[in-house]
């Protein structure tokens, strides 16, 4: 029988004191053991095309995947394109995401992204960062999925409310602000790493490292992890001891 998970009121964050080359060794191994528990991890949303893909990214702030992949099939059968979605009446796509919550700041936020890249990228989702970022309902984290997933283009990582999370447990980053915890990350992790990171933090964050009830017992990263309430974590970074060996 699975042993009970401990409840947490308060995330508990404790540090190892550790060079950038411990860290930076740590991080690898942290991205290695998570390759090989989610071999297969991708975006969790459904779609069809990279505008597809980005429309259903915007839609997903404050909701679930479930959630978006229930409204999506009816709203890209009936808009499938930018063109189509720019032509839409702003009633009509209101109707049709209502369940993913904020319908009319994201009804109206698709249908301008989509009038945008009809109009500025000839209806193509455009491949930088500056680009997207033009874009609105586009900020840094909806960019760095759509460059990764869609187009396999590393520029950042994507911090969303578990890679904060994780990213701070792990001590891989003391920041609060998304902007500064990607900037560490991207010194922590390397580049070759940047979209898998992303997509493999948040998976294990949904079905690990929960925000109240982190499983840290039966966690694969419990011994290289500061925040760990597991009795295999060390009292110091094992790789401050292994570097300095
Ligand atoms: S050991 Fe795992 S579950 Fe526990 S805090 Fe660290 S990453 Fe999260």
């Amino acid at each position: 029988m699975p042993s009970p998970r401990k409840t947490r009121t308060k995330t508990p964050l404790r540090r190892w004191r550790e060079s950038k080359a411990a860290q930076r060794a740590r991080g690898k191994e942290i991205i290695s053991r998570l390759r090989e528990k989610y071999p297969n991890a991708a975006a969790e949303l459904n779609y069809g095309s990279a505008f597809q893909f980005l429309i259903s990214v915007i839609l997903s702030a404050q909701t679930t995947d479930v959630t978006v992949n229930r409204v999506t099939p009816n709203l890209f059968r009936k808009f499938p394109t930018a063109k189509a979605l720019a032509d839409s009446s702003q009633a009509e796509v209101e109707d049709l995401v209502r369940q993913t919550g904020f319908f009319r700041s994201k009804a109206k936020s698709i249908r301008v992204a989509s009038a945008q890249i009809v109009d500025e990228f000839n209806g193509e989702v455009p491949r930088t960062m500056d680009e997207l970022l033009r874009l609105r309902g586009v900020a840094r984290k909806t960019a760095n999925v759509v460059l990764g997933e869609a187009f396999g283009l590393a520029s950042g990582v994507v911090v969303d409310t578990h890679v904060k999370r994780l990213a701070q447990r792990l001590g891989l980053s003391e920041a609060t602000d998304p902007v500064k915890i990607e900037r560490d990350l991207m010194k922590v992790l390397d580049k070759e790493d940047w979209i898998f990171a992303g997509i493999a933090i948040i998976w294990h964050g949904r079905r690990v490292c929960d925000a109240r009830n982190p499983d840290c017992d039966t966690c694969e990263l419990n011994n290289i992890c500061p925040s760990s309430t597991s009795p295999t974590r060390p009292t110091r970074s094992p790789f401050t001891a292994k570097l300095s060996a």
